[in-house]
């Protein structure tokens, strides 16, 4: 089947595209169906009703704040230029905090202007003190650039601000060392470059008054846990050199930001979260599209090949590419600016090609209207898209997040966001593209099927209300520890007074490193003894990386973290890169190399493991009766032994291939839970179903973990039995999938009854009858989805609810 089978025949009868629709859509601005019209023209459309939530976000007028007394009007003057007539409450707050010595992360909105809260103290620090300096750290070279364009633009004399990255020429480095009083890097620069040569830097350390790190939310898992150390190396030197500098973080909005901030710079951090910056009202839709009958013959047929290779699928929702395609046709007949955010940009061209068919079906000619955005594009032909869509021109829009780099849309009246983009912060970013000045928007969130949409989609206050997802790092890491140590040693001789620095587990690092020959103790401290540094890489994350090279033309696309690889990179794999997509013509792990060519299939591909799992230890437990929940060390055997490929505009599967790859070993943190036989017993499931009871149960809590942590579901693995041999219980596993545990285990534990609350409420609400793959059903199950018991799971997390301590 191709993507063209599901467009006219379905969509004509829910299609009453008025001719006149036409009319409407060159009338321009301010025209057009109000957001709630528009909505409710949107459901009546719709069989039954997808809607399952409406939000009214209201619109907020801004709280200024005066100016804090100790900002030079100097400084005033140069923002009142850049058009700022004063700070918002939340700007104001956050800088008087910093400027008054307190560490502060303002965790607040997008476009929330967060940059000022750290701009203020640090430049009125500069400003008072022609010796300090301020150290602005990002974690990408653009949005460092973006910086540097801003605190430039306010002109002040003397602060001399600089990039200072892998991109800045020799000559110019010196220049900046020596004269810069505001330099911007990012983390590797930090870790590779400046710490490395701290004796060229003393004098720029030794006057440091603020480090800056904007968009901390981006310090998560594993890289999060390097650059933890990597701070407190900074710290480290600075205290070398006599200073003690105030940090000033700006995050997305997040579940506990003071705590998550506390872990990355080792040191107390007040949050600062009421976001005091105006904003216009959006009316925002969660969408669940429908169950297809299980032998749906009629709209849309799913093709018979097809149903015969889903494992188990006893029913499917129709796919939120179809629902937001038809939404997107919906509403540019109705004359309304459009954005729909999908995940792929195969995605996105599907959404557009059918958006435009329903529309040509219905008006000809008005499929026009529509376009995908491909990432890459030139600058001149980003321009030409918004001034195509500020004219009306095009009305319609399908992209990537990609969209989110380099065009700056303006007018748009609608978002449609095709499936939860992960966390919270993507989500009102992609949302608030909606709405021109002043005036109302819709935005509507289509769920796919996964358990963490189908529970957004039914507990909207997961949404709307206080976040609970939470930036989660774990500077303990052995695997981070160590290699950060050896990193700190050969930058200064580690003392004792170090240990407390970088927290526990430190003590135990270095004495493995010493032990290893790479430390030597002596009196005065621990010292490095090699001649090199150790290589450490930030964003590697356990396993050599291995390297994607485009086989025509020898050209080095990337590297994959080699826990990831056998996953990504398998031979047959469709790999996408900034948006391109390749095919895997040949791993080669004993070279850390993979060969691809371009070429975009219309299917996706996902790999299966293997997985077997022994504790090693347990750091904590709770005893709850028949139920208990434990932390702890595991070691985790898992073998990729193939993969399925999957049509990106239906999700049908394919087929199934195998795969000949090694197995790999895996030490890392999970959390697991058993419960014993008489209770599972008492609650009514029989010893036969435990096994696909347990197994749903896992599925499930794996997608609803990030729920409670930036993670991914892909960063997590998951075991399930109805008897483990350490455990002598049913008992089910989830581990971090990164060597040494990236904190999202950790997480897990600390939140267990909260988190499988959650995961039991999107079993039990989903539709279904037997599971499905927005409940219990997991796109990389190694064991294709059998055995699944939907209700049996649903009572094996009520036993441990009811005896779980809240
Ligand atoms: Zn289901
Ligand atoms: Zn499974």
């Amino acid at each position: 089947m191709t993507s063209d089978d599901f467009s006219s025949a379905r969509l004509s009868p829910r299609h009453d595209l008025e001719p006149s629709a036409s009319a409407t859509v060159s009338a321009g601005r301010g025209v057009g169906p109000t957001p709630v019209d528009l909505l409710r023209r949107l459901r009546a459309r719709t069989a039954g009703d997808p809607v399952t939530h409406v939000e009214r976000v209201p619109a907020r007028a801004g709280v200024p704040a005066p100016w804090p007394p100790w900002a030079p009007p100097e400084l005033r003057e140069a923002f009142a230029r850049r058009g700022v007539a004063a700070p918002w409450r939340h700007q104001a707050e956050a800088a008087t905090l910093a400027y008054d010595g307190g560490h502060v992360v303002v965790a607040t909105g997008t476009a929330s202007g967060k940059s000022m809260a750290y701009q203020l103290p640090a430049l009125a620090t500069l400003l008072a003190d022609p010796r300090a300096t301020v150290l602005y750290l990002a974690p990408t070279k653009a949005l460092a650039a973006d910086q540097l364009r801003a605190v430039a633009g306010l002109e002040l004399e003397g602060v001399r601000p600089a990039c200072y990255d892998g991109d800045t020429p020799r000559a110019e480095r010196e220049w900046i060392r020596r004269h810069s009083r505001f330099v911007l890097t990012n983390p590797d620069m930090l870790h590779h470059g400046i710490l490395p040569g701290h004796a060229q830097w003393s004098g720029f350390l030794r006057r440091l008054a603020y480090v800056v790190i904007d968009e901390c939310h981006t310090y998560r898992g594993v890289f999060g846990s390097h650059v933890a150390h990597v701070l407190r190396r900074l710290r480290r030197q600075c205290a070398r050199f006599g200073a003690t500098p105030v940090f000033v973080l700006a995050s997305a909005t997040s579940g506990d930001p003071a705590t998550a901030a506390g872990r990355l710079t080792g040191l107390p951090v007040t949050a600062v979260t009421e976001d005091a910056s105006p904003r216009g009202g959006v009316t925002f839709a969660l969408w669940e599209p429908p169950l297809l009958p299980p032998d749906s013959g009629s709209s849309p047929p799913v093709p018979p090949q097809a149903t015969g290779d889903h494992d188990d699928l006893h029913q499917v929702r129709r796919s939120a590419l179809r629902e937001t395609a038809d939404l997107l046709a919906d509403t540019v007949a109705e004359g309304v600016r459009t954005l729909a955010f999908v995940r792929s940009r195969k995605g996105a061209e599907v959404v557009a090609a059918n958006a435009r068919r329903a529309l040509d079906d219905a008006v000809p000619g008005l499929g026009d209207r529509v376009a995908a955005y491909r990432g890459g594009y030139l600058r001149e032909e980003r321009r030409e898209l918004e001034r195509a869509l500020l004219h009306g021109d095009l009305l319609g829009l399908a992209s990537t997040n990609a969209l989110e780099l380099g065009v700056d849309l303006i007018g748009l009246d609608a978002v449609l966001i095709c499936g939860y983009p992960g966390t919270r912060a993507s989500l009102w970013q992609q949302a608030g593209r909606a709405g021109r000045s002043g005036q109302e928007a819709l935005a509507v969130l289509v769920a796919r099927d996964d358990p963490l949409d189908t529970y957004l989609v039914h507990h909207p206050e997961a949404i709307f209300g206080a976040p609970v997802e939470a930036t989660v790092l774990d500077p303990a890491n052995p695997y981070v520890l160590a290699p950060q140590l050896a990193c700190a040693a050969v930058e200064a001789p580690l003392t004792p007074a170090d240990l407390s620095l970088f927290g526990d587990g430190a003590k135990e690092a270095i004495d493995e490193l010493v032990a290893a020959g790479a430390l030597r103790q002596r009196p005065t401290g621990w010292y490095w003894r090699h001649r090199e540094r150790p290589e450490v890489d930030l964003r590697g994350e356990g396993g050599a990386p291995v390297c994607v090279v485009e086989s025509a033309t020898g050209r080095l696309l990337g590297t994959v973290d080699g826990g990831s690889s056998h996953f990504l990179l398998h031979p047959g794999a469709v790999y996408l890169h900034q948006g391109v997509s390749y095919v895997v013509d040949d791993l080669d792990l004993a070279d850390g190399c993979a060969l691809v060519h371009v070429e975009e299939p219309d299917w996706s591909t996902h790999a299966r493991d293997v997985t077997d799992l022994s504790v090693v230890s347990v750091r904590s437990y709770v005893d709850a009766g028949p139920v208990g929940m434990f932390l702890g060390e595991v070691d985790v055997t898992s073998q990729v032994v193939s993969y399925q490929r999957r049509r990106i505009a239906t999700g049908e599967v394919i087929d199934t291939r195998p795969l000949d790859l090694p197995t790999r070993e895996l030490r890392t943190v999970a959390v697991w839970f058993t419960l014993s036989p008489q209770s599972l017993a008492s609650a009514g499931v029989q010893p036969a179903d435990v096994p696909g009871a347990l197994h749903a149960a896992e599925h499930a809590a794996i997608g609803l973990l990030p729920l409670m942590a930036t993670c991914d579901r892909w960063d997590i693995g998951g075991l399930s039995t109805a008897v483990h041999p350490d455990t002598e219980a049913p008992t089910v596993f989830v581990y971090d999938g990164h060597p040494g545990g990236a904190g999202f285990a950790e997480r897990a534990y600390g939140t267990a009854s909260a988190w499988l609350r959650a995961t039991r409420d999107a079993i039990a609400e989903c539709g279904c009858e037997a599971g499905c793959p927005s409940c219990v059903q997991s796109p990389k199950c190694g064991n294709g989805n059998n055995p699944l018991s939907k209700p049996d799971a649903v009572r094996v997390l009520d036993v441990v609810l009811a005896n779980l301590p809240a």
